[in-house]
């Protein structure tokens, strides 16, 4: 069964792109069959992944837009035989306003997703930083969304504007959508500031927050402008290990569900 998890934070900077591309890295490295598309018109997620925009044929806006499968937009084996990337271009900038008048207009990129969903295992699905109709659509097209916090001040605030527009899409596009996960980032553990965020985090979020946390490190944020994920541009480094963690718990978490269901079902 393949899940599809949305990267979502409408802040910018809070390190979504970088999860996008690092834990598609890493579930690709466990062999882990993974699709990464990218909904953000700046296509931070398709170049960090090594993807020359001016080269690409067609992208997410096509599949979006022009009713094109995604299947001909999906750019196969990026750094790693288990690992696709569906790109986004600037003219997805557009997509937002072209997609006001469309009937079931938050529903598209769900509905083009179903034919290509269960060749893979995980999609990962970049979102940009608005609560826009892009967003929209990649919550009603995903089980789940995992959210980043940067720990800094007033990292939690703006939260609660995702949270209900969690709770809106629930309601009226897709009741199966679940809290997969938050990811604390840029954490700095010898920083009061940064352990306050992981507790406040962990006290709304509960057992929902990631164990792993996501250190600052200059070789995940020198990694994009090699058109690298950092597993293969610092295999050793901090920044690495922390995504190869997070990649390993992510899969322990969909087990841990299957197992769940399978109890159920059994009962
Ligand atoms: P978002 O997609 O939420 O806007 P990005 O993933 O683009 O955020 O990250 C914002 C900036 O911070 C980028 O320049 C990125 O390289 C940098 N960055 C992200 N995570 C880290 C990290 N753990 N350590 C250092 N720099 C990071
Ligand atoms: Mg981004």
């Amino acid at each position: 069964m393949s899940r599809i998890i949305a990267i979502a934070n409408q802040k910018g900077g809070v390190g979504k792109t970088t999860t996008a591309i690092n834990l598609g890295a890493c579930l690709a490295v466990a062999e882990k069959k993974t699709l990464v598309i990218d909904m953000d018109p700046q296509g931070n997620a398709t170049s960090g992944l090594g993807i020359d925009k001016e080269e690409v044929e067609r992208s997410i806006y096509d599949v979006l837009i022009e009713g094109f499968s995604p299947a001909d937009a999906v750019i196969h084996n990026v750094h790693f035989p288990y690992l696709d990337v569906l790109p986004a271009t600037r003219d997805l900038v557009g997509a937002e306003v072209e997609l006001v008048n469309r009937k079931a207009r938050e529903n598209i990129l769900r509905d083009a997703l179903t034919a290509l969903r269960d060749q893979y295992e995980y999609v990962l699905i970049d979102c940009p930083p608005s609560l826009g109709l892009l967003t929209l659509n990649t919550l009603a097209a995903a089980d789940s969304v995992l959210i980043p916090i940067q720990c800094e001040f007033y990292a939690l605030e703006g939260l609660s504007q995702l949270l209900n527009t969690v709770t809106i899409v629930q309601k009226n596009l897709n009741p199966r959508l679940q809290i997969e996960g938050v990811l604390l980032t840029m954490y700095d553990g010898r920083l009061n500031l940064s352990r306050q965020v992981a507790e406040e985090a962990k006290e709304y979020f509960g057992p929902k927050v990631y164990r792993t946390t996501i250190p600052r490190n200059v070789r995940i944020a020198e990694a994009p402008s090699f058109g690298k994920p950092i597993v293969l541009y610092d295999v050793i480094s901090v920044g690495a290990k922390s995504y190869l963690s997070l990649a390993k718990e992510v899969i322990a978490r969909k087990g841990s569900r299957k197992g769940a269901a399978a109890e159920v079902e059994a009962a």
